[in-house]
């Protein structure tokens, strides 16, 4: 498995090969357009109509670095999240958390990021996606495994069968952390520290590997797991940075929606 570019008519995405298009509509987006931007720009809502035009609805978060998932549906063409036992929180707009998940085709589940991970799973067998967005606090906390725990328990999904496809975010070669946060991660993710590369830098956080281990644990088969190589933080002219552009980084838009429906 591999990721590839794909070129739409206005936007540079990124695939893996781990999820055929007719099996699932997918892309991560990066920050390079081939046209003109319209006035004002209006990036990630023109890049999400250009990766999911077939998309019969659009499910977005406001995210919070959590690790609260929901399950969306569409009624009447707008989505309707849902979550907690027995669904007792519903929501019609856009609801706080860091991941989505559906069994329904044509609904486009969305992530944005700029240096924290998206990943998308899929089931091909019992046709169930999800996203997720994972920082370093839901990577700590092991967001993914949340939302495995939920494709199980909702959907009768076998960890086996997951396909897990971990987009472009910042990497170890620059992700430098405080000793604190080094220490939490240690614990929880032994050796995905890396020292400090020079005397006035500081440890070096691999999130990544954080995110293969916490896949291996939750049962996905190293095969079916496919990592972006790529950092986005050393990578200016593809991807939008928190680390390196502060706070007036853009995002890059990641989503995933089953086809049909
Ligand atoms: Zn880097």
């Amino acid at each position: 498995m591999a990721f590839y570019p794909s070129y739409g008519n206005k936007f540079l995405a990124l695939k893996s090969t781990l999820f055929p298009d007719g099996e699932l509509v997918h892309g991560f987006g990066t920050r390079i357009r081939f046209d003109e931007p319209t006035d004002p720009p209006a990036p990630e809502r023109e890049c999400l109509q250009e990766l999911a035009p077939a998309a019969a609805g659009v499910a977005w978060l406001r995210q919070i670095h959590s690790t609260a998932a929901w399950r969306v549906t569409l009624a009447g063409g707008d989505p309707v999240y849902r979550a907690g036992d027995n669904d007792a929180a519903v929501a019609h707009e856009p609801p706080e958390g860091d991941a989505l998940l559906t069994a329904a085709p044509g609904i486009g589940l969305v992530v944005r990021t700029a240096d924290c991970f998206p990943l998308i799973l899929f089931d091909p067998h019992r046709r169930v996606a999800a996203v997720v967005h994972s920082g370093w606090r839901g990577t700590l906390a092991r967001i993914t495994s949340r939302v495995m725990d939920q494709l199980i328990r909702r959907f009768g999904v076998r960890p086996a069968d997951i396909h897990a496809a971990v987009g472009p975010g910042i990497q170890g070669c620059c992700y430098e952390v405080d000793h604190r946060l080094a220490d939490m991660y240690t614990s929880e993710f032994p050796d995905t520290i890396q020292p400090p590369a020079g005397p006035r830098s500081g440890p070096r956080l691999d999130l990544a590997a954080c995110l293969r281990r916490t896949l291996l644990d939750a049962g996905v088969p190293a095969r079916q797991q496919d990592f972006c190589p790529l950092c986005t933080a050393c990578n200016p002219l593809l991807f939008h940075s928190w680390r390196r552009d502060g706070r007036q980084a853009g995002r890059m838009i990641t989503l995933a929606f089953l086809p049909g429906g």
